[in-house]
């Protein structure tokens, strides 16, 4: 029986990972801070402590594992890594758990690691035009990510490759662009557009209004869990290393976003533009690479996701349900 550790696995894309590698019959360790918010994890053996603690991190690794994911990660929304207040420990906390783990798998002979980036690295020079940014993997540098978040991720990315071209490792790096789906957090203050939309919505009525940071310009991409999966694992048991980017390439407006999500709720819902954290101006994933290297692409569109997701948000407003801790 092959086997997997999933770091993260209390998180949002981790559990959904956790239940992926379960499927497909693997016996899964998962560590993680906490268990996870919405459901019992699948996994064979859950091992809860801090990846910062390197007691922990050897723990962890008294066993062989065919497939290391390292999702780990000080993070949350946009309310969370643009505000400025977390910067310290976003870099601090993300990056003493990517040095443990590197040298952890280094010591005990594990090659091959996955290690989930984000479209945050790319920058904020190349995404002021929200109808044409630049989010090809080549265009990363010369560097100048707008989030500490993003600056730990280079920083991340690079210690992987480095593993790689001085100790002879295979580690797999993949930059996410806006992952979403269900059982991810929705009104806790880490929740990211996607769910924080969804969650206005549904608790708005019909004729009613919701507030948008900013003009409600800003372009993104969003790609559903289960594609972001598919790219994962395939990436991970491939013989490439990456960075290549994971995410959809069918950019969207904010704007338009929150109109696509009130016609799924079956709602009219007036926009107010306020002030608050934005991000860059425009980010899509640019697929390309990806596509030539490793034939990847995701196979369906943005609203298939945004139900699957509004759905399971409306029922926990509906509910009265809350995952403030
Ligand atoms: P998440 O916050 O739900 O999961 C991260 C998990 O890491 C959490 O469960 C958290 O408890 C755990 N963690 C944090 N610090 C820890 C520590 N010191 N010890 C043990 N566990 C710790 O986030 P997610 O959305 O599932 O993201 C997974 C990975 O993908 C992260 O590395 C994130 O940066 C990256 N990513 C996600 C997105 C996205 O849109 N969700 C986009 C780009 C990159």
């Amino acid at each position: 029986m092959r086997n997997a550790l999933v770091l993260g696995g209390g998180g949002f894309i981790g559990h959904h990972l956790v239940n992926r590698l379960k499927g497909e019959g693997y016996w899964v360790r998962a560590a993680d801070l906490k268990k996870p918010t919405y459901q019992n994890t699948a996994a064979d053996n859950f091992l809860q402590g801090d990846l910062c603690n390197q007691d922990f991190c050897k723990e962890i690794f008294d066993r062989d594992f065919d497939e290391v994911y390292q999702l780990a990660a000080d993070m949350g929304g946009a309310g969370y890594i643009f505000t400025g207040e977390n910067d310290a420990s976003v870099m601090y906390n993300s990056a003493t758990i990517n040095l443990n783990i590197v040298e952890n798998c280094r010591q005990n002979k594990i090659e091959n690691i996955f290690y989930s980036s984000s479209a945050c690295i790319y920058n904020e020079y190349n995404q002021l035009d929200p109808n044409n940014p630049n989010c090809k993997e080549s265009s990363a540098y010369p560097a100048n990510p707008d989030s500490e978040y993003g600056w730990e991720k280079l920083f991340s990315e690079r210690l992987y490759l480095a593993f790689n071209r001085n100790h002879k490792m295979k580690n797999k790096v993949a930059r996410y662009h806006n992952i979403f789906g269900p059982l991810g957090a929705w009104n806790n203050g880490k929740e990211k557009s996607p769910a924080a939309l969804c969650r206005k919505v549904a608790q708005a009525s019909n004729g009613g209004s919701i507030e948008i940071w900013g003009d409600g310009k800003q372009t993104r991409s969003f790609l559903y869990v289960d594609e972001c999966l598919d790219g994962t694992t395939r990436l991970l048991r491939s013989n490439l290393s990456g960075p290549y980017n994971i995410g959809s390439d069918e950019m969207i407006s904010i704007n338009d976003f929150v109109d696509l999500i009130s016609d799924i709720a079956g709602k009219t819902i007036k926009k107010v533009h306020i002030d608050g954290p934005l991000g860059v101006r425009g980010r899509n994933s640019d697929n390309n690479l990806i596509k030539k290297d490793l034939n990847w692409s995701p196979s369906q569109p943005l609203k298939v996701g945004i139900a699957k997701t509004y759905e399971w948000i409306e029922e926990k407003v509906l509910n009265g349900e809350s995952d403030f801790k």
